[in-house]
């Protein structure tokens, strides 16, 4: 090993672990620097030299002390939050979600609006003008803004930045820079469905496997197969959910909406027929309910028993979905999306028709309900920029 090599790697590691430093304490909030010190298993005088870089860099603060039973009280070490932000919008066919987040990854702020999706120059500026009157009632100012993520219900070739397929908004071929032209900021763009994994992959530290299977008005899924954090390299807003999801050749991976479930069933709008989306998509619950899925979980709870027959069929299909997808890669199922938000009251019933369904001994514990029921795919779209600037520091 050459002087260089050594020195480059010295810088690595010192990288490395100012990267550990921060991203323990802009995880776990107010600590003293012993108590991250053996976290993460660093000297104090690492700890000190790390936590003082990141202090004067603004992205840590000293922050009043802890109680001490005796001797010298050790200061308090907080996370500044509030250093950058990123916006996330969430395409849908009929609405608009908007949100806002900072370097701790929650929605700070959000709103959701009615608009017809529509491939025109006129839509495109409509999301500009959201963005822009959403930003204005925040008070970020514009040098903290990391950019904007955009989730669609459609494949992104991230490669050729396109949008290739989207059935659902029925476009094809668009280009991403077309969407964004009128947003003043960097644009990352993702899938509905894998931007909304990673909003769970963001909050859940304890797997490093699962499928998240998202039940909108039309269903989606993500593959995650989390690997290490990569660190100390420059790299795009893209990279966090190439290095993490199970992307596919053609970026087409976790599609669950277009497996069959029933062979020569319902007619997908796919064109197939029999697709899961047909069976499991929030639409086949909310059309008794004027397209409002909450009053149709609220007319299951008070008893009637149409709606207690339509959710049994449901969850009867929905089983059969999860028992494949368990059976093919043997990890966590989480259920988000629409659905997803409602999902935790049932949770049993949809466990025992797992185990009746599992011939290998598998209780059903396997599937959760996700953790962000509200504009997931909008966060995890934004998420994009901020893990893309954390990994930097
Ligand atoms: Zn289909």
């Amino acid at each position: 090993m050459d002087h260089s090599s050594i020195r480059a790697s010295n810088i690595d590691v010192k990288r490395l672990n100012r990267n550990r430093v921060f991203r323990y304490i802009n995880r776990h909030g107010r600590l003293s620097k012993p108590e991250i010190a053996q976290a993460l298993g660093m000297s104090s005088p690492t700890v000190l030299f790390i936590t003082n870089e990141l202090i004067e860099k603004g992205l840590l603060r000293e922050e009043g002390e802890f109680e001490s039973s005796g001797g010298r009280k050790a200061k308090a070490i907080s996370p500044n939050h509030d250093a950058r932000f990123a916006f996330g919008l969430d395409i849908t066919c009929n609405h608009l979600g908007v949100v806002l987040t900072n370097l701790s990854g929650v929605v700070i702020k959000h709103i959701r609006k009615k608009k017809r999706f529509e491939n025109t120059g006129q839509y495109w500026q409509f999301l500009a003008e959201s963005l822009t009157s959403f930003k204005s009632d925040t008070s970020v100012a514009d040098e903290k803004i990391l950019g904007v993520g955009i989730a669609l219900p459609g494949i992104i070739d991230m490669r050729r930045r396109r949008l290739t397929y989207s059935h659902v908004l029925n476009v094809f071929d668009v280009p991403c820079e077309e969407i964004s032209r009128d947003i003043p900021f960097p644009v990352a763009f993702t899938n509905d469905a894998n931007a909304a994994a990673l909003a769970e992959l963001n909050n859940r530290q304890d797997y490093t496997q699962a499928i998240y299977l998202s039940l909108s008005n039309s269903v989606g899924g993500a593959i995650i197969f989390r690997k290490d954090q990569f660190l100390g390299q420059k790299r795009d807003d893209d990279a966090w959910q190439n290095d993490n999801l199970l992307i596919g050749d053609n970026f087409k991976g976790g599609e669950i909406g277009h497996m069959a479930l029933i062979p020569g069933g319902k007619q997908c709008y796919c064109g197939k027929r029999g697709c899961f989306d047909s069976y499991g998509n929030a639409k086949i619950l909310s059309q008794f309910t004027d397209g409002n899925l909450e009053a149709f979980f609220r007319r299951l709870q008070e008893g009637e028993p149409a709606f207690k027959a339509e959710w049994e069929r449901y969850l009867d299909n929905l089983a059969y979905m999860i028992n494949n997808l368990r059976m093919l890669a043997d990890c966590k199922v989480i259920v988000g999306g629409y659905v997803g938000g409602f999902i935790e009251s049932y949770l049993e019933d949809l466990k025992a028709r797992l185990r009746f369904l599992d011939t290998f001994g598998d209780d059903g514990s396997y599937v959760e309900a996700c953790t962000y029921r509200f504009e997931a795919s909008a966060l995890g779209a934004a998420l994009l920029h901020i893990e893309a600037y954390i990994n930097t520091i």
